[in-house]
């Protein structure tokens, strides 16, 4: 792991919040290729989840809403987790994170814990200019509620039939006692997440579906299958919501840990927020003639840690025949920050028109890098520590004899010369291949679910 944050801090990817004031706690900033990294995968998931299908629809709703929203999901009374402190070095850990009985997982002392208490995980605000108890609000610790309280809306609006599916991304806020592990567990972070309404007794064949569906995004993005694996939660162990929970869960340097969550939350809150709002929220059955409260499947995954699964899966340090060290990182060129870097293969003055036209030519249609400094190996190792598919490189050769440039591939470092007005279908060509590979990869697996 701290090698993977030292190549995210020095390469631009991950910097710890706020450093010139000596940092704050578990929160990160994404840099300029982080901010690339995160809106490819956000564009993959609003992809996958709505736009090439036909029954989700999107949704961006409000951070900060009206707090009985928080009464009725249940977060205000049993958003809880016991928390127990350390009496001799005074660290906080999640109660049902350690062994009680065992020693202080940071000072090493038995005995010293003390009785678990409750610990109300949402932040809280103020809005308005005065600070009183009516004033109370709350930073959204879920995307999920904005679907539940827009169902009406959206059914009205889009005449959606069941099943259909309302999905949303967006920053949640938990006041996490025991946050951590880079970017794995922080306060503030981002959600991926869809609500799939469908008719009592329809929820099982969801629930199945939904799980497999998710395990197979994961490969459409290029993580390797053997890293991923469910992990059902058991039936007392639910959240207070929920009738079935699985996780799919990733193998971080960290060891096997909670990457996406699946979960059967039954009708419960819509009848909750049916009984709150006193707004009747169903669907009208024509069929039946009758008033429905559906049944939920939501997939819910985090942005931050698919960030984190996707580089730890694609990082890699190899020896070349040669010798020699390269770092790389092997990201699927859907998710990769730069798609195609631009490498003169000097500085020299006959060089520069053309590798400039070649990169005005394929900036309107890839993520772009121009780079002309130092030598062109250390332009290659450059490229493959931050992931990029596709080097172009224009030489002496292009300008003076064939007006061809060469691409090299990150992978396998394999060259080919392509003529530059050839070169734009060429790189759609291996980008889409490279698409398609894992598309048909992920459609021909069959996860094994856990049973039940
Ligand atoms: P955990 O058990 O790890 O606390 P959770 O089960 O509470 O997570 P969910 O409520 O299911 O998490 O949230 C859905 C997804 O949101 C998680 O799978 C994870 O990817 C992401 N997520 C939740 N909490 C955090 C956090 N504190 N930091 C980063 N991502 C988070």
């Amino acid at each position: 792991m701290e090698t993977l944050v030292s190549l995210c801090k020095r390469r631009g990817f991950v910097y710890p919040a706020a450093e010139i004031y000596g940092g704050f706690a578990n929160a990160w900033d994404y840099g300029p290729l982080g901010a690339e990294l995160r809106r490819n995968i956000r564009n993959a998931w609003w992809r996958a989840m709505v736009q090439e299908r036909d029954d989700v629809v999107g949704l961006e709703a409000t951070v900060i809403t009206n707090p009985k929203v928080w009464v009725a999901s249940g977060h205000v009374s049993t958003f809880n987790d016991p928390m127990v402190d350390c009496k001799n070095c005074q660290s906080r850990f999640r109660a049902d994170h350690i062994d009680l009985a065992g020693p202080c997982p940071d000072c090493g002392m038995t005995g010293q814990f003390t009785e678990p208490r409750l610990f109300n995980m949402m932040m809280q605000t103020y809005v308005g200019p005065v600070q009183s108890e009516e004033n109370v609000a709350y930073l959204r610790p879920e995307t999920a509620q904005g679907m539940f309280i827009n169902f009406e809306n959206v059914l009205t609006s889009t005449r959606k039939k069941l099943p259909f599916g309302i999905a949303q991304n967006g920053r949640s806020f938990r006041n996490e006692i025991t946050p951590g592990n880079f970017i794995f567990r922080t306060r503030e972070f981002e959600q991926m997440e869809m609500e799939y309404f469908v008719k009592p007794g329809e929820h099982h064949a969801a629930y199945d579906y939904w799980r497999k569906e998710r395990f197979r995004w994961f490969l459409r993005l290029g993580i390797k299958p053997e890293k991923l694996r469910y992990l059902m939660h058991p039936k007392e162990a639910l959240a207070h919501y929920s009738i079935g929970t699985t996780d799919i869960e990733y193998l971080y340097p960290i060891g096997w840990q909670e990457l996406e969550g699946i979960a059967s939350r039954s009708d419960y809150d819509l009848r909750q927020h049916s009984e709150l709002s006193g707004q009747q929220l169903s669907f009208f059955d024509e069929e039946s003639k009758q008033h429905i409260v559906p049944y939920v499947v939501e997939p819910a995954a985090g942005v931050d840690r698919t960030f984190l699964a996707l580089l730890c899966d694609a990082y890699d340090e190899e020896t070349l025949e040669n010798g020699e060290k390269r770092t790389v990182l092997h990201l699927h060129p859907t998710i990769a920050p730069v798609t195609v870097a631009i490498l003169p293969l000097s500085r020299n003055e006959k060089l520069t028109p053309t590798a400039r036209r070649v990169w005005e030519l394929l900036r309107p249609h890839f993520v772009t890098q121009y780079d002309d400094s130092q030598a062109i190996g250390r332009r290659y190792r450059r490229q493959d520590e931050i992931g990029t598919p596709w080097c172009v490189t224009v030489d002496f050769q292009t300008v003076e004899a064939d007006q061809a440039v060469t691409i090299r591939e990150r992978d396998s470092m394999a060259q080919e010369r392509v003529p530059i007005g050839g070169l734009l279908a060429a790189l759609r060509e291996r980008h889409d291949a490279a698409v398609a590979r894992s598309a048909a990869l992920a459609a021909g697996y069959e996860p094994e679910l856990p049973k039940e």
